[in-house]
């Protein structure tokens, strides 16, 4: 163990999984470390609780890691304290000998198309929220009347919330899926959904196994052209010289699903590739979505992009979920690329505007590298950002100051900022497993932030 590291006091901004897996390899370097890991949301886990997929359950087991983190000695939770608003990052930065921003992704990347604004038109991540119990999205609605929807995107959250849309109801009873979601989704009249991708079936971004699940929905028909899948000569030449399987892999899976056709199933999904929305239409709600066919060209830096032909098509559409990526959000005080949506970085030491890095403030995670990777990523992406913290604690750029957490909690309390530790996580955890065995299910979420503290308060 590190002597001068094990000394620190270090706040972890963001309890989502490169938060846990900075703290866990922060511990490794120095088991007792002291740290404290907040989150703006009384409740812990970040994405793998308002992100993953509710049918995912296996994906969401890490955080039986993430529980073990927790009872280390040294850990504490800081729930329901959101810094820029509760806490400035100056007083943070003050109180604590380094920081660490593991804050995510939390908004989304728009189309920049005319009728986005329209009612109907959504960007998958409240859908995503929403059906995952997200606080934030308590209140949203969908109107999930309409017969047909378009999912645009190709990634795994285009294939999670097409999959959720084309679910049988039933199914998705025994998930952890929000009360309020699955009662909307037990009257939905959804039976098309069209997923748009505007490059081809080899640049796909989604896995195999995400793409495949859509073809073992029951009493559904997975739809694909196939003139699709005839592949023009970049997209076979890249398919032939990747050493990544999963394009051939996705396209197997897609060519199976061109041969099978329809077989008369109630809901269909529908694979559009080559086709970008360039508008969406309707007066005060979205009646359609217009689409131009591209074609695919060399970009000339190894990839290959789409360009747009004059080939125009209507879908008759009444609600559209964009899917084009999650996108971080700035924090007052904090540098911040507003054209990638992450924080300038180099190995997680976070740059000044003139490229230097600020002492003892380090990234982790989607805001540090965009939002990208599986779970597991943000592993070694946290794993980066400590070791350049432990180097410049070796090098004595940063060290043990004067600050103190615990005046800042203080403050906080005095304040009136209500907040959650652990056991207050434990308590909550307990209830929802509770609620949820009383129903037949893993877990029912508790959605409101205003119920959560109600629930607390109770039981103190
Ligand atoms: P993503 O994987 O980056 O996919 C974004 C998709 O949006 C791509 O198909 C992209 O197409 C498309 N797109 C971007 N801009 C567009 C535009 N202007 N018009 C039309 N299409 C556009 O992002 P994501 O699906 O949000 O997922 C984020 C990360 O979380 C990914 O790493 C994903 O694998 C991960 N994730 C994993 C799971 C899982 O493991 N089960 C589940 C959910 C999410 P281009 O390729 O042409 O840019």
């Amino acid at each position: 163990m590190s002597e001068p590291l094990s000394t620190l006091r270090v706040a972890i901004v963001g309890a989502g999984p490169s938060g846990f897996f900075a703290a866990e390899a922060l511990q490794k370097a120095a088991p007792g470390i002291r740290i404290d890991l907040l989150d703006r949301l009384p409740t812990p886990f970040g994405l793998v609780r308002g992100g993953v997929a509710p049918d995912h359950p296996k994906i969401k087991s890490v955080t039986r890691v993430y529980d073990r983190i927790a009872t280390q000695p040294g850990f504490r939770f800081l729930g329901h304290v959101e810094v820029g608003s509760d806490v400035t990052i100056e007083a943070l930065r003050a109180a604590y000998d380094a920081v660490i921003l593991a804050n995510g992704a939390r908004t989304d990347r728009p189309l920049g198309i005319p009728g986005e604004q329209l009612a109907g038109s959504h960007a998958a991540t409240e859908f995503v929220g929403w059906y995952n119990g997200h606080p934030d999205y308590a209140e949203a609605t969908f109107d999930l009347g309409q017969r047909a929807v378009a999912v645009v995107g190709l990634g795994n959250v285009a294939m999670d919330v097409t999959r959720v849309l084309a679910k049988s109801p039933d199914v998705l009873a025994t998930t952890d899926l929000a009360a309020h979601a699955l009662a909307a989704l037990r009257d939905s009249q959804v039976r098309t959904v069209h997923v748009i991708g505007r490059r081809g079936p080899v640049q796909a971004a989604c896995t195999t196994p995400e793409l495949r699940e859509l073809g073992e929905l029951e009493g559904v028909d997975v739809l694909v052209d196939p003139r699709d899948l005839d592949l023009d000569p970049i997209s076979a030449a890249h398919l032939a010289s990747s050493e990544d399987r999963t394009a051939e892999k996705n396209l197997q899976v897609l060519r199976e699903w061109a041969e099978r056709g329809s077989t008369g199933a109630t809901r269909r999904i529908v694979f559009h590739f080559n086709a970008s929305p360039v508008e969406l239409l309707g007066d005060d709600r979205v009646t359609g979505l217009r689409v131009v066919r591209n074609r695919l060209e060399d970009d000339g830096q190894g990839g290959v992009r789409a360009v747009p032909t004059d080939v125009v098509e209507t879908l008759e559409v009444g609600l559209v979920f964009r899917s084009v990526g999650y996108r971080g959000v700035p924090i007052d005080g904090v540098p911040f690329d507003a054209r990638r949506g992450t924080i300038p970085n180099a190995a997680g030491r976070v740059l000044d505007a003139d490229g230097e890095p600020i002492a003892g403030l380090y990234t982790a995670g989607w805001i540090k590298r965009g939002p990208s990777g599986v779970i597991g990523t943000n592993k070694s992406c946290a794993a980066e950002t400590v070791a350049s913290l432990i180097a410049d604690v070796a090098a004595g750029q940063v060290g043990r100051g004067a600050g103190d957490p615990d005046a800042l909690l203080a403050e906080l309390d005095a304040r009136g900022v209500r907040r959650t530790d652990w056991a207050d996580w434990q308590r909550l955890d307990a209830e929802e497993q509770a609620r949820g065995a009383a129903a037949g299910r893993p877990r029912e979420k508790i959605t409101e932030i205003s119920a959560m503290l109600r629930f607390l308060q109770k039981e103190i």
